[in-house]
């Protein structure tokens, strides 16, 4: 079968590929539906080294096929999502909330293929009661990591009933951040944004503001809005240095950071660091953990995380996928096998 393979920047092939059992506690999955994530456009663009062709895709759900002698919990025929990076749930770092640390934990990379293989299935895979109706499936492949993500920016925030809340970045994460924020109960949740599809979006997720400047005058901005104060909490979804400044700057002191993105060129001045006052907290999603939570709101139709998919290509066509998104002529690129 053929599976998303990256051999160079720009260079996307839909190759064979060749998923199988490979540990006792492994499965594979046949894929329903996966996509294409903001963090693979960082080596599509050269701008993350590889070493040789890589597959690629780590957002998947789909059907159990087959499970290894060991896994007790996940059985074939069920439908599954999981995190981008896989958790046995049991470790220290799992039992203190932190899946995406775990002590086994491996990243997935080639969920953008026809099947996949999930090492430590019973830990890292949630299956729902039944299969889905087919029109959830967008919504139901957003827990896997971009709503995950987003929603983790938010609670890392420490977002609550009342707070003005600030999103950094309007990529398809800082969206789901601010649908994310809408369910914690924030009042004021201000999208920086410049593009009007996707400010257009950040409203119908629950943004109640836009502002479309960047850096210093962004911070400007959010100090006018907030009487001179700052935002309570502010999500930091896009992982440059230029943004990450953007998202302290515009905090309270006392107020919370969180940062979602993959930090490419952040440097902190310890300085500066001091005398803000905020807190900080991110890293890579404890996506497992929301995972119960968030599949039951999209299955009881609280919320429509899905409408950040605005390119549906059949899989074979994945390049296109990441041609559009490079170009910013799509937020995010729904892939179907
Ligand atoms: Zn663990």
């Amino acid at each position: 079968m053929k599976g998303t393979v990256l051999h160079s920047p720009g260079d996307v092939r839909f190759e064979t590929v060749d998923p199988r059992i490979e540990a006792p506690t492994d499965a594979v999955i046949r894929i329903a539906a996966t996509c294409v994530c903001g963090s693979d456009l960082w080596p599509y663009r050269g701008l993350q080294p590889i070493e040789g062709p890589t597959p690629m895709g780590h957002e998947y759900c789909g059907y159990v096929e087959e499970v290894g002698s060991d896994v007790t919990s996940i059985e074939k025929g069920q439908f599954v999502i999981g995190s981008f990076a896989t958790s046995d749930n049991t470790c220290p770092y799992c039992t203190f909330g932190y899946p995406s640390s775990c002590a086994q934990r491996e990243f997935i990379s080639r969920a953008q293929a026809p099947f996949l293989r999930v090492p430590l299935a019973d830990g890292t895979l949630v299956a729902t009661r039944e299969a889905p109706p087919e029109d959830m499936l967008a919504s139901l492949l957003t827990t896997s990591d971009v709503l995950g993500t987003g929603w983790f920016a938010a609670d890392a925030a420490h977002v609550e009933p009342g707070a003005t809340v600030v999103v950094v970045g309007d990529g398809a994460v800082g969206l789901l951040g601010v649908l994310s924020a809408k369910q914690m109960g924030a009042e004021r949740i201000i999208a920086m944004s410049r593009h009007e599809s996707r400010q257009e979006l950040a409203r119908t997720f629950g943004a109640t503001d836009i502002v479309p400047e960047r850096g210093d005058e962004g911070v400007e901005r959010i100090r006018d809005m907030t009487k001179g104060i700052g935002a309570d909490s502010v999500l930091e979804c896009v992982g440059t240095n230029e943004s990450m400044m953007q998202a302290i700057r515009s905090t309270r002191p006392g107020g919370h950071v969180s940062f979602v993105g993959v930090p490419h060129g952040v440097e902190l001045a310890g300085e500066e660091l001091f005398f803000s006052h905020v807190h900080l907290h991110g890293g890579p999603a404890p996506v497992r953990r929301y995972l119960p939570n968030l599949i039951q709101l999209v299955l009881d139709g609280a919320i429509d995380p899905g409408k950040v998919f605005d390119l549906t290509l059949p899989l074979e066509q994945v390049a296109e996928g990441y041609r559009a998104m490079d170009e910013r002529r799509a937020i995010k690129a729904l892939l179907q096998p």
